[in-house]
């Protein structure tokens, strides 16, 4: 059975949380001279002296009604980075507890265990990049806190089988992080519309992908209003801007354009298969839920010093493991994506001999 306070570090659950101004004080007044800001003004158009809704709640009404989730389940920190940070550091003694990863997927679990001195277990995605579930389940262990599963995943774009990620869900004690960055991509339904299911499934989604707000840095997380009370108390006070909380929730008005752009990419995703498969110098693609693609070539190093020299860069994954050989190549606009066929289709290996 899960237990929060079983896995909540225990100076997390001591904690008193840093009480700012705006949470001492949340009515309306007419004068406000409790936070040191500016009485006088700000140097720019819109009211910035004054600080931010520490919980973003404007935001988060928003963000409920698109996602179908209360806001009271809703993290919102800058980037998904934030939230990966945060749940280090809530759940994990450093030097004592343990999370497991399984490669080849997203860098920052592992950057950011390693920054807090967690230890990282990994376990190997299989040949075709699913979970490799008994290899798992031995590696939890007593001091296991989190296991991050990210579906669709990065490098290799695929969505991870829902029925192994609910196996985990509801057989692990510990916290499941469910990473979703490329979500409005996939064929496979979002894991957020089962957070009464699974009392310790976090899902992480972001504003950096599909809805085009990298520049932003918005990171989301789903989960039960415990989980989520513990990423209030840990986080900074005022972690989102107010130029970035009005920006975002201007965005969030312009769900139909996003839409449009999810359909172009899927259809130039698909189109960029087809077309690169045709080309000698690619020997495989994976099957891709996200924006992107990986593709097996017949030589990783050569090609991508060929498109540097022709100005189009993609991201060399051929040191990862299990994709040696492999590009990662994201879904461009219709001219990016023939750009990128014609230049790697002029690609001549000087060492590797042409497939057919
Ligand atoms: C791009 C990406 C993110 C997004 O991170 P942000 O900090 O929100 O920009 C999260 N997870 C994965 C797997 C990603 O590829």
């Amino acid at each position: 059975m899960f237990d929060l306070n079983l896995v909540l570090r225990d100076n997390i659950k001591r904690l008193t949380p840093y009480a700012s101004a705006r949470d001492e004080f949340k009515g309306e007044a007419s004068i406000y001279l409790d936070a040191n800001e500016n009485s006088f003004g700000s140097p720019l158009p819109v009211a910035y002296n004054r600080y931010p809704d520490p919980m973003q709640w404007k935001l988060k009404y928003k963000i409920a009604d698109i996602k179908g989730v209360p806001p009271q389940n809703i993290f919102i920190g800058n980037g998904s980075d934030e939230a990966i940070d945060i749940l280090l550091r809530a759940f994990c003694n450093p030097g004592i507890d343990n999370v497991i990863l399984c490669p080849p997927t997203y860098g920052m679990y592992e950057v950011s265990a390693n920054i807090n001195d967690v230890t990282i277990r990994k376990v190997s995605l299989t040949e075709n990049f699913q979970l490799d579930l008994p290899a798992i389940e031995s590696a939890i262990d007593a001091h296991t806190k989190l296991i991050f599963l990210c579906s669709p995943n990065n490098p290799t774009g695929n969505a991870l089988n829902r029925e192994d990620m609910e196996m985990i869900l509801s057989n692990f004690d510990g916290i499941v992080v469910v990473d979703e960055a490329y979500i409005n991509f996939s064929r496979q339904h979002s894991f957020i519309q089962e957070l009464t299911e699974y009392p310790n499934l976090v899902v992480m989604q972001t504003l950096s992908k599909a809805w085009g707000l990298a520049a932003l840095r918005v990171g989301m997380a789903f989960a039960s209003e415990d989980i989520i009370t513990v990423f209030n108390k840990v986080k900074p006070p005022y972690n989102i801007g107010q130029a970035t909380q009005d920006l975002a929730l201007q965005a969030l008005e312009n769900v139909e354009q996003v839409n449009t752009w999810i359909k172009e990419t899927v259809h130039e995703r698909s189109l960029l298969v087809s077309r690169l498969s045709a080309l000698p110098q690619v020997l495989h693609i994976y099957p891709s839920d996200a924006n992107f693609i990986l593709a097996k070539t017949i030589d990783a190093n050569g090609i991508y010093d060929h498109l540097v020299t022709d100005g189009i860069i993609v991201r060399n994954r051929s040191k990862v493991e299990l994709c040696a050989g492999c590009l990662r190549i994201t879904v461009g606009t219709p001219n990016e994506n023939t750009a990128l066929i014609e230049a790697i289709g002029a690609f001549q290996s000087s060492s590797s001999v042409l497939k057919n």
